[in-house]
């Protein structure tokens, strides 16, 4: 099997207007779509995000007829401390092939996409990874660690200097997904858009220094245009981190495949 982006996001999702064809147009393989489902309990002003499952489902089913079964099912979750009952109740009668982890929100705001507060970036960071540590040790049910800087896409530009106080919660936070075979995402939108790679540069490193061998490699695109964006630089990237595998998911089950 070849690898094939696992981050994707179709109109499900309230952030895209993409359909399912232009991705599956694209290629041969398997095509998975992550779609959101964030809670805002605590943050009225955003309504829930949920991923209507049984359209999503039928949705897949039907295109699958005439697609040779190639459409896989994806969720990406958001974590917030607040919803996790809501999060558990709403997969516990689902089955997804990949489920994503993100931190996308601290509760009360979003960490990219709503206000952002201007706190001190350390003070910032203190408060995203230690909700990323609660959100892992938490989620046993995801398969990915999403974007693991997407906290760190609205303070530009941050430096690998910024990162290294928090290496230690760093390592606890990948110990925990080495722990649960969880892989960790190169995330290329916020590689080549947001400009992290020195970033996921520096926490390949963290990852592998605790053992940490699962990777994926996904686009989040949001347009079919972003499908498998900048893989190729990306697959370089680990090629230096002498990387040889990747892994996707299917039915939540790890395959390896070659990095190509
Ligand atoms: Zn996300
Ligand atoms: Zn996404």
């Amino acid at each position: 099997m070849e690898y094939y982006d696992q981050h994707m996001h179709t109109f499900f999702s309230p952030d895209s207007t993409e359909k399912f064809e232009n991705y599956l147009k694209q290629t041969d393989n398997y095509v998975v779509t992550t779609e959101h489902l964030d809670y805002y309990t605590n943050y009225p002003q955003s309504s829930d995000v949920i991923l209507y499952y049984a359209s999503y489902s039928n949705h897949i089913d039907e295109l699958n007829r005439s697609y040779n079964n190639r459409l896989l099912k994806g969720i990406e979750v958001g974590y917030t401390k607040t919803d996790r009952q809501a999060i558990l109740d709403y997969l516990s009668d689902k089955s997804f092939d990949i489920i994503l982890l993100s931190i996308h929100q601290n509760g009360n705001h979003g960490f990219m996409t709503l206000n952002h507060d201007t706190k001190p970036i350390a003070e910032h960071l203190e408060q995203y990874f230690s909700i990323m540590l609660e959100g892992v040790k938490f989620a046993t049910f995801a398969n990915v660690l999403a974007h693991f800087d997407f906290g760190l896409r609205g303070y530009d530009p941050v430096h690998v200097e910024d990162l290294i106080p928090f290496e230690s919660v760093l390592k606890e936070i990948f110990t925990v997904m080495i722990e649960n075979n969880q892989a960790f995402e190169l995330n290329t939108r916020s590689m080549y858009r947001y400009h992290d790679v020195h970033l996921y540069d520096y926490a390949i490193e963290v990852y592998q220094s605790v053992g940490g061998k699962l990777f994926t490699v996904s686009s989040d695109a949001h347009v079919a245009a972003d499908y498998r964006l900048e893989f190729d630089a990306a697959f370089e990237l680990l090629r230096k981190h002498e990387v040889k595998q990747l892994v996707v998911y299917q039915k939540q089950q790890p395959i390896m495949v070659n990095l190509p």
